[in-house]
């Protein structure tokens, strides 16, 4: 989608430091990390959020937290745990609106995040 961030990382007009890549989704390190590890996990096909989940098929859908789990595994942290995160809209202060999951992990988490 033209003039969506995550659009062009995908497309690699925009830089970013990969993490790892299929046919349905992409993964890279956070710009400005929140935790010692913290991935963004995101669909190759753009939707805006979770609430439009009917534009992606099961298989997509599905890529999404298998790929935030291989994530994981490359990052080091399976044995330590990890957090996935989705924010959806504005009251989950979305600020990216193509459709990711954090993958936070590396250090014990906060607690709560409301
Ligand atoms: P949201 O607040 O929408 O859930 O998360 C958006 C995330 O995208 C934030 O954690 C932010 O740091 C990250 N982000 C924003 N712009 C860029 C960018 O240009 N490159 C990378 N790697 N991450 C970005
Ligand atoms: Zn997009």
């Amino acid at each position: 989608m033209q003039d969506c961030l995550f659009c062009k990382i995908i497309a690699g007009e925009i830089p970013s430091k990969k993490i790892y890549e299929d046919e349905y989704t992409y993964a890279f390190h956070d710009i400005s990390p929140q935790a010692p590890v913290h991935a963004l996990v995101i669909s190759k096909t753009h939707i805006s959020s979770v609430a439009q989940h009917q534009e992606l098929s099961d298989a997509e859908l599905a890529a999404c937290l298998r790929t935030c789990a291989k994530v994981a595994e490359l990052l080091g942290i399976t044995q330590s745990g990890y957090r996935i995160v989705n924010n959806c809209g504005e009251d989950a202060r979305q600020t990216v609106h193509h459709m990711h999951y954090h993958v936070m992990g590396g250090a014990q988490l906060i607690e709560r995040m409301a």
